[in-house]
């Protein structure tokens, strides 16, 4: 099956998407993640995409596609969990081209959560657990409860980059849904924490 995971910067893509990859073995396509994997080579490329990351925008369509597809092709016999792709009416346009979606969850959080959730977050740089200083924190201090790597804070987590993806988000968010919702498997989810997981696993029968 293939699921899809919507909802604005901080609304708890990449924690059901870890959960999902490490409980049921999902294969967790997060296009963010590639992104930041290209911005630590030595390249133009790099430098273009961390500047684009860094000011809150979104990269373009024909990169990301390109890159959602040569990932994702190889995987397809594989359940997957898609975290922040696709992210506007074109790329969802793409996407349906080769891959069919099974469920499409909105996760729908209040916008003052979701700023305290990106400024207290915190992600382990080997196995990508999230972490929040405020509300998830490590059993050991600043340290992954799994590798034991020290947690770091992304770059574009600050306050001021946060308002610029939120707009973002809001621009391309509305067509989005509305193109979801007509093809008839788009469900909106506003529980949080466990209640959310067990709901999506539900949901999912897992
Ligand atoms: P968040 O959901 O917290 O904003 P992500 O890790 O999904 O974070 O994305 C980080 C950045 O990577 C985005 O702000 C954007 O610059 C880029 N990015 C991620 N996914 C996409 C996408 N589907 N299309 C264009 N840019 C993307």
């Amino acid at each position: 099956m293939v699921v899809l995971l919507l909802g604005a910067p901080g609304s708890g893509k990449g924690t059901i998407a870890n959960y999902l990859e490490k409980e049921y073995g999902f294969f967790h396509l997060a296009t963010g993640q590639l992104f930041r994997q290209i911005t630590k080579q030595n390249s133009p490329l790099a430098q273009k995409i961390k500047k684009i990351i860094n000011a809150g925008k979104l990269v373009n369509d024909a990169l990301t596609n390109k890159l959602v597809k040569s990932n994702l092709i190889k995987k397809m016999k594989k359940n997957v969990v898609l975290d922040g792709y696709p992210r506007n009416i074109e790329q969802a346009k793409y996407l349906n081209k080769f891959c069919k979606i099974d469920y499409v969850f909105d996760l729908c959080v209040k916008e003052n959560i979701i700023i305290k959730r990106i400024i207290g977050r915190r992600i382990c740089p080997v196995c990508q657990a999230i972490y929040n200083i405020y509300y998830k924190k490590p059993q050991e201090k600043n340290h992954c409860n799994f590798d034991h790597h020290i947690l770091i804070k992304r770059d574009d987590d600050t306050k001021q980059t946060i308002k610029q993806r939120l707009q973002e988000y809001k621009k391309f968010n509305h067509p989005l849904v509305a193109f979801y919702q007509q093809k008839g498997n788009y469900k909106k989810i506003t529980l949080t924490g466990k209640k959310l997981i067990n709901q999506i696993k539900k949901i999912l029968k897992l």
